[in-house]
């Protein structure tokens, strides 16, 4: 089977099947250009091509709305802001959250790397989503330099603090999704329970990379893309189910947060 392709970009996209949120319907506020304050080894939009951490209108929220409608009545689970990119990079984020809430009245997911939480107006345009993802790969500077490799240098403590400030404010659903590729040494394991415990999220999401990585940029990496694939891809590293699972119930047994964990 040949997965037919398309370059044109088209803001809105799905409905795919996410492992942890059902049918979920995109929103892409990004566009054409991968963009993103981290360019993560195992990224399925390939290597990023634009590596930054400012903030700006990407998409116009008009394109966006227009095309959402074309979805409607939208008959999926959630609908979910993540894209090409980083999302919250999106200088419109707010106006989207709450646009889209007008016209879908469905609930609003938000993927983000949390690296723009330092910023007030995005922590302030978050409390807007019914959801909110935030990525926690590395709990040492050396991890995420070797995993994550942000734009810019980053204060571990500093981010965190911020997603701590998000979560004693933010009445909705917070999770905290971890990618792991390889077994994490016990120091690291005990830096993340700690780390866990102190944010306090509603659900943590362990996950391994199970796609290869496509080596270009792909729109179609924005979704489900399959094994069947006419561009080139790199095979990642990952961790067995059963280590996985091993993490998930000892978090689980040091926490009392709920764990999930991506079964093959
Ligand atoms: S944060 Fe997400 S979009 Fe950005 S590089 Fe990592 S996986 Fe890709």
């Amino acid at each position: 089977m040949i997965t037919k392709l398309t370059d044109e970009f088209i803001p809105v996209y799905g409905p795919v099947k996410s492992w942890r949120y059902g049918r979920s319907l995109g929103i892409d506020p990004i566009g054409k250009i991968s963009t993103c304050s981290f360019n993560c080894v195992y990224c399925q939009l390939g290597e990023i091509e634009q590596k930054i951490s400012d903030r700006s209108v990407y998409v116009s929220t008009t394109e966006i709305l227009l095309n959402l409608q074309k979805f409607a009545p939208w008959d999926v689970d959630i609908i979910t802001l993540s894209g090409s990119g980083e999302p919250t990079l999106a200088l419109n984020l707010k106006e989207i959250l709450q646009e889209t809430k007008k016209l879908t009245n469905k609930p609003i997911l938000v993927l983000t790397n949390g690296t723009t939480l330092t910023n007030p107006e995005v922590k302030l345009a978050l409390t807007l989503a019914d959801r909110v993802s935030i990525k926690i790969d590395a709990v040492t500077s050396k991890q995420l330099q070797g995993i994550n490799r942000p734009a810019e240098i980053l204060n571990l403590s500093d981010i965190w603090e911020n997603i701590k400030d998000f979560r004693d404010k933010y009445q909705g659903k917070l999770a905290i999704q971890t990618m792991i590729l390889s077994p994490w040494n016990t120091q690291n394991k005990v830096e993340y329970i700690n780390l866990v415990k102190y944010l306090k999220p509603d659900e943590i999401q362990l996950n391994t990379p199970t796609r290869p990585k496509p080596i270009k940029r792909q729109l179609d990496g924005r979704g489900n893309h399959t094994e069947y694939h006419p561009y080139a891809v790199q095979k990642l590293k990952c961790i067995s189910p059963e280590k996985l699972q091993n993490f998930a119930e000892e978090i689980y047994k040091n926490t009392n947060i709920p764990v999930r964990y991506k079964q093959k």
